[in-house]
């Protein structure tokens, strides 16, 4: 029954192929071996299965009928074998899966004995059908056992997983279904049961549904098998063709034929797994990019998150430095006050000898006074609180008190202390008076505490938008990296001025920067290096566009 051998032919082809394909995926793998073991037994059943349906004779028949059953033996106990590998259920089931092993062995030993297959007849169609001894419905019982308890366990892993794995599964029970129940149609004849053997040709199904399955359900990768396959059944006809060619140019013919189709059959195949790979680390970059455009997404919103926070923190600090402050003063000007009208004899005549003291005690209360000033002005510019009080200011003039003020202190140092400004009155602006004479006084009085010798050049004068002032000095100069930070954080110094000037705060730059762009100003600073001097520059705009005379600064 020529139909009948080639299904037995398809099947043992189409196996040795998967098998060896999905083998050779991942040699390492416990399920991929297992598989390929599965394989091996079809195809020592399909194989011998197309000889028994080729045979001509009994003797020859009976052979192969036995030789099927070794793989017959084996279907089950590598499915189930396989199941348990593919689930990993391994540990728990162990027993059953040897117990099925030591069965099977105990039926391969009885195989070619008269109990297992006692002969050959004629059944329906077939000239030679084998017919079951008396340990073939042992066989029969222990190929439904396994066969169902493997599909058992893929239907109760069905239902717990999810996603590419339940998938498998599904693929799984199909191939075992067509395989099996198509396998099993050869039985009932076994029994002189008139059923056909049909399903058969259902059973090469079940490794290719299968590899599909494991090759993690990649419609591609099935192309190479169908490749394969393809290639491997035209090669062996043309071997059938090569082997029955009558006459000896025929059988060149053929010979040719066969060896051409192996080379452009196994450069399609090589062509097809090319692709494959190619493909495969298309898709392997596009799952990466996927990967990194959320880890991205992920790290914006964690940075956005945190940013959020921090205004929040700024926002507390800064409230926080503001009640500081107003608490500090307080208890300061009520010191301040006491101090005074102590020393004015308001609690009797004060002795002589604590006056000095007391002298200090006011003194430096002043100072603390001055210095919590100074940090409730930056802290209320920083929150945009500052509120400026603008009048007409003549900037020269300013300037002149300033200098002024400080040139005592440079005569002492043996400085000199210059007010360059041009004949002509400059523009008056409209500016905070006490404030932006607090700000330059700081940049003139920094000019003069770290220069050592030389002296400061203060100079005013405008174009048609700013007044431009600067304070160049011949001292201390300062580091390119140093100039960059000086206005914008508190209590910045620089290295050569800490030691220059132990007792400097590093409070007054950042008070002037604040209130000079509360002007909407700037002011920065330029030095050659080291030692070089350095030259501050501050501009302001002659006309502000909000002329309020009192404005809030935002
Ligand atoms: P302080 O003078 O109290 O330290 P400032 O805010 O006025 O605080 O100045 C900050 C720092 O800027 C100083 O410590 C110093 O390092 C540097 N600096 C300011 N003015 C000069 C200057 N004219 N020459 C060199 N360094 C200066």
């Amino acid at each position: 029954m020529l139909f009948y051998a080639i299904t037995g032919l398809i099947n043992a082809i189409g196996s040795i192929f998967v098998g060896l394909f999905v083998y050779s995926q991942n040699r390492k793998n416990e399920i991929n071996k297992v598989f390929a073991l599965l394989c091996l037994s079809i195809v020592i059943w399909s194989l011998p299965y197309f000889l028994w349906q080729m045979s001509t004779k009994a003797s020859t028949a009976l052979f192969w009928s036995r030789a099927l059953m070794i793989g017959a033996i084996f279907i089950p106990i590598t499915f189930y074998h396989f199941i348990l590998v593919f689930l990993d259920l391994m540990k728990r089931r162990k027993v059953v899966l040897i117990f099925g092993y030591l069965l099977a062995i105990t039926f391969l030993i009885l195989d070619f004995t008269p109990l297992f297959v006692r002969d050959v007849s004629t059944a329906l169609n077939f000239p030679y059908w084998p017919k079951a001894g008396k340990f073939y419905a042992p066989f029969l019982l222990m190929f439904f056992v396994y066969t169902v308890l493997g599909c058992f366990l893929l239907l109760k892993a069905h239902k717990k997983s999810e996603g590419i794995k339940k998938i498998q599964i599904k693929y799984l029970l199909a191939a075992a279904i067509f395989g099996f129940v198509g396998g099993a149609t050869n039985y009932p004849l076994w029994y002189n049961i008139s059923i056909l053997p049909i399903g058969n040709a259902l059973v090469i199904l079940y490794p290719l549904l299968t590899a599909y399955a494991i090759i993690k359900h990649r419609l591609f990768n099935i192309r190479v098998i169908i490749t394969e396959l393809l290639v491997g059944v035209i090669a062996v006809t043309l071997l059938v063709q090569f082997f029955t060619a009558p006459t000896l140019t025929l059988k060149i013919a053929s010979f040719v034929l066969l060896v051409l189709f192996i080379i452009v059959g196994s450069l399609l195949i090589q062509s097809v797994l090319r692709e494959i790979e190619y493909r495969e680390k298309l898709r392997v970059k596009n799952i990466e990019l996927e990967e990194a455009k959320k880890h991205i997404e992920r790290a914006y919103a964690i940075e956005r998150q945190g940013h959020e926070e921090l205004k929040r923190l700024e926002e507390a600090r800064k409230q926080f430095i503001l009640a500081t402050q107003h608490h500090l003063r307080t208890p300061l000007t009520i010191m301040k006050g006491y101090v005074s009208m102590i020393l004015e004899g308001s609690y009797g005549k004060v002795d002589p000898k604590t006056k000095k003291p007391l002298d200090y005690f006011q003194e430096s209360t002043e100072k603390l006074i001055k210095l919590v000033n100074e940090l409730l002005d930056i802290s209320q510019f920083q929150m945009g609180r500052g509120i400026l009080d603008l009048k007409d200011v003549q900037m020269e003039d300013v300037l002149q008190e300033i200098v002024n003020e400080l040139k005592p202190e440079a005569d002492k140092k043996g400085l000199y202390l210059i007010l360059e400004k041009p004949q002509t009155s400059l523009t008056k602006i409209k500016a905070d008076a006490s404030r932006m004479k607090l700000a330059l006084a700081n940049v003139v009085d920094n000019g003069v505490k770290y220069t050592q010798k030389g002296g400061v050049a203060v100079k005013i004068f405008e174009d048609k938008e700013h007044i431009h002032l600067t304070v160049s000095d011949t001292g201390i100069g300062m580091e390119k990296e140093e100039t960059e930070f000086l206005f914008g954080r508190f209590f910045e110094r620089g290295d050569t001025a800490k030691k220059a000037h132990t007792t400097g705060r590093g409070i007054g730059l950042a008070l002037s920067d604040q209130i000079i762009r509360a002007h909407k100003g700037r002011i920065w600073v330029e030095s050659e290096g080291k030692d070089k001097g350095s030259t501050f520059h501050i501009e302001i705009p002659k006309s502000q566009t909000n002329n309020d005379q009192s404005k809030q600064i935002r």
